[in-house]
């Protein structure tokens, strides 16, 4: 009896171990490349988590388009979420980005990026830009991103951060995104990433004939939906409801902040 405990122990102590193996650096203490290893291996760790959130949370939940999987496998969420956060980057859930905003949980980023349904030659205007991440993943699927954020301060940072990571097809302008980005538009799509009242009309002026917007609109009822909007080739609307999400609201007609 004892001897089956005492192997238990061992398979339990061997399993979490094993599990673990990725995010411990055995590297020596004194060592002058432990730091440089040290990042390397939590780079390693975070690949991982990565890799293991598309495979349990998009591609489980029905995400099947090719280029968005490889976006969500590719942006490091981890370095647009604040430090205090960065362990919980990879989890199934949004994450506080500051000033009262928040990061999408992967999924939904996933879900409204292939639901845009846009490819290399498109041109994608996004309003909230928040953290950048969005912005990060379109980036790499499309060829320009063009992103409003109405609170200066994460504007300014996201832009930074952008440039930095080398996303340099993402151009962030401060300002009231509801009103879109006349000079830019015509957009093959349009993403909304807070939620609105009503879909704003300056946004669906400025999409391109057979383009399509998502954006989640408050609900008659209750809480909010992710609608697709579409303009067909002679201009007619098309609304398409979704899913109920939860998204931070879109502040319109207001001046932009700090
Ligand atoms: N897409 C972001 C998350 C967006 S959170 C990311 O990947 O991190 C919603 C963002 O919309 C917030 O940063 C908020 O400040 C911004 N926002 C709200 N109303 C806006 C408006 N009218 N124009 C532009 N940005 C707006």
């Amino acid at each position: 009896m004892k001897f089956i405990i005492f192997i238990t122990i061992i398979i339990v102590l061997y399993c979490v171990l094993h599990s673990y193996l990725p995010f411990l650096n055995f590297a020596g203490k004194n060592s002058i490349a432990s730091g440089k290893k040290n990042i390397e291996s939590t780079e390693k760790g975070y690949a991982w988590k990565r890799k293991r959130m598309v495979e349990q949370q998009i591609i489980a939940r029905g995400v099947r388009d090719k280029k968005v999987l490889e976006a969500m496998e590719s942006v490091p969420r981890h370095l647009f979420v604040p430090k205090g956060y960065r362990e919980y980057s990879y989890y199934d859930q949004p994450l506080p980005i500051g000033l009262g905003q928040t990061i999408s949980q992967p999924y939904i980023v996933a879900l409204m990026t292939e639901m845009l349904e846009v490819d290399n030659d498109a041109v994608v205007l996004e309003i909230g830009t928040g953290s950048g991440y969005q912005a990060a993943v379109l980036s790499t699927i499309v060829k320009e991103v063009y992103t409003i954020e109405i609170i200066k301060e994460l504007g300014l940072k996201a832009e930074e951060k952008l440039k930095n990571l080398g996303y340099n097809n993402v151009n962030v302008k401060i300002a009231d995104g509801s009103l879109g980005w006349p000079d830019k538009a015509p957009f093959d799509a349009i993403i909304v990433t807070a939620a609105a009242e009503k879909i704003p009309d300056p946004l669906v002026k400025q999409l391109k004939p057979g383009g399509r917007m998502v954006i989640p609109v408050d609900s008659s009822f209750f809480g909010q939906d992710l609608l697709i909007v579409e303009k067909d080739e002679a201009g007619n609307i098309n609304i398409k409801k979704t899913i109920p999400v939860r998204f931070v609201p879109l502040v319109e007609g207001e001046e932009v902040t700090k």
